[in-house]
């Protein structure tokens, strides 16, 4: 059976992510959520505290885990065994970039597939980009992020 990989920034892990997160564990026997470490963002959190905030909201999905790595997800899937790797997908500005991700992952590892979710219509708008903006310029986050996390987001961007 597969493994979903639900790779990503998680910077921080917004309602929008823990949505595609939910769907994927109902599809899938197994579900991996992988922090990635992306060197284009600047990080907000260290890749370690973001699998530990994830770790906190999905402690009650117990078919999934979280894991980071700063690996290439093609190389990093195959060494997992037989996953797939599943997407959120917002508005047609994802589709070009998700689209030459897939088809980049699967020429460097030909068995590894994606699938796209397309994301729940509440969270179109949502971006952990957006939440950090409006977090920092002292606007409510409280419905965009999981309530386990809302403290740690406000004090971090409090901090600056
Ligand atoms: P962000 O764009 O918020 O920084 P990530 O790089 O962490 O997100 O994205 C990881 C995955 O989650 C991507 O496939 C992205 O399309 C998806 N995703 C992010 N936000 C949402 C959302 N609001 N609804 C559905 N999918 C989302």
């Amino acid at each position: 059976m597969k493994i979903a990989i639900c790779p990503g920034s998680f910077d921080p892990i917004t309602l929008g992510h823990l949505d595609i997160i939910r769907r994927a564990s109902e599809l899938f026997p197994r579900v991996i959520v992988a922090v990635m470490v992306n060197s284009k963002k600047k990080g907000l959190f260290s890749v370690e505290e973001r699998a530990e905030l994830i770790s906190r909201v999905v402690k009650d999905l117990p078919n999934v885990t979280v894991e980071w790595s700063s690996d290439l997800l093609a190389k990093w899937t195959a060494e997992k065994g037989d996953c797939v790797v599943v997407k959120g997908l917002r508005a047609i500005s994802d589709f070009e970039s998700e689209f030459q991700m897939a088809l980049i992952n699967r020429k460097l590892n030909p068995e590894l597939e994606t699938v796209f979710l397309p994301t729940s219509e509440e969270y179109l708008y949502l971006s952990s980009s957006i939440v950090r903006e409006v977090c920092s310029l002292g606007g409510d986050i409280s419905e965009l992020v999981p309530a386990e996390i809302l403290e740690d987001v406000q004090k971090k961007l409090a901090r600056g």
